[in-house]
């Protein structure tokens, strides 16, 4: 076999063996909800075990979110995932939209503290009668219904974090309260997550510790966010998108093959699941997956 067979072959194996998941926001406007539309109708062919709506910082998207994720329930056939934070809402707000999802048979809950209204970096402070944090937010879900509970993890710990003893003890005390899966904040350097996977095994906690995986639509934009999550920006990513940043083409080709590198690197590492952000674009989640040897199935027929 020579090189170029047996790597193709490798890959195909890959797109035979690999779980995927994408991550949309809210849209704000007609044309963004068209967007949202049609990046959801051309990955949904790739067969995602989920696909997760986000909820605005603060709060701010209760019903945006509520919408997307039934729309996405009775006008697909993807299972939805929706996002749920503790911030300026009751229990009792938080509660009724609980409840609200298991009345449409949404029965999966991506289960979070959240971000202030002032967004990423802001100050928390639980709301008056309102869930304290996720572990809190977990217990409740789960007293509700028998939801499919998922939170989040931080393979570089939370920025709020003192030390990873403290992140790990708060992801230990959200799987106590009945979370199944972690999908992370997204990180460029596949050493920094199996470390961090390493260190939640040795602190006895088995739950999947999904991917995050962001590829990267504009390197300006993430390196300023990045900054406020805590996820580091490795120099030689930065090199690769050195002086891109007019040229949208070549941008593209370089995100989709710095992310197809990441997946495949994480795949070798034993790694099987994975969660895209895909800002509502489908292009380059879907030559990604593509690059890793997924092929669409024609909806309705069975993936396996
Ligand atoms: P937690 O897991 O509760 O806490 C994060 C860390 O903060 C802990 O590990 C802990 O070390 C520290 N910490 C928190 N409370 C305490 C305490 N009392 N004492 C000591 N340390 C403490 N945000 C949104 O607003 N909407 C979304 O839809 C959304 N989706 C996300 C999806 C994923 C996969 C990820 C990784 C993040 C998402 N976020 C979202 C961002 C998230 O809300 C923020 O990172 C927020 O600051 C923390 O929420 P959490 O649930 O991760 O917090």
């Amino acid at each position: 076999m020579n090189h170029n067979t047996e790597r193709s072959g490798r890959r195909s194996q890959t797109g035979n063996k690999l779980k995927i998941s994408f991550e949309f926001f809210p849209p704000k406007t007609k044309e963004m909800e068209e967007s949202l539309w049609g990046a959801v109708t051309r990955l949904a062919p790739l067969s995602p075990s989920f696909v997760s709506v986000t909820y605005g910082a603060g709060g701010s998207t209760r019903e945006r979110t509520h919408d997307i994720v039934e729309r996405i329930a009775k006008e697909t056939s993807i299972k939805p995932a929706a996002h749920l934070t503790c911030v300026g809402a009751t229990k009792e707000e938080v509660d009724d939209v609980i409840r609200s999802y298991a009345q449409s048979g949404v029965n999966h809950i991506v289960a979070l503290r959240g971000d202030p209204a002032d967004g990423v970096g802001g100050r928390y402070a639980p709301h008056d009668g309102g869930y304290t944090n996720a572990a809190d937010l977990v217990a409740g879900i789960k007293e509700i219904g028998d939801f499919e509970v998922s939170i989040s993890a931080y393979p570089e710990k939370h920025p709020e974090s003192p030390d990873f003893a403290t992140d790990i003890e708060m992801l230990r005390q959200k799987v106590d309260a009945g979370a199944t899966r972690a999908i992370t904040q997204f990180f460029f350097d596949n050493d920094l997550y199996e470390s961090y996977v390493e260190r939640v095994r040795r602190a006895g906690i088995f739950i999947p510790i999904v991917p995050g995986i962001l590829p990267i639509h504009n390197f300006k934009q993430m390196a300023n966010f990045a900054g406020r999550t805590g996820a580091s920006v490795p120099q030689w990513l930065a090199n690769r998108f050195e002086g891109l940043d007019n040229d949208v083409e070549t941008h593209r080709l370089v995100a989709a093959a710095i992310a197809a590198e990441q997946v495949q690197d994480l795949f070798e590492r034993g790694v099987d699941d994975f969660h895209f952000y895909t800002m509502n674009r489908a292009n380059l989640s879907y030559a990604i997956c593509h690059l890793l040897g997924m092929r669409p199935v024609a909806q309705g027929q069975d993936a396996a």
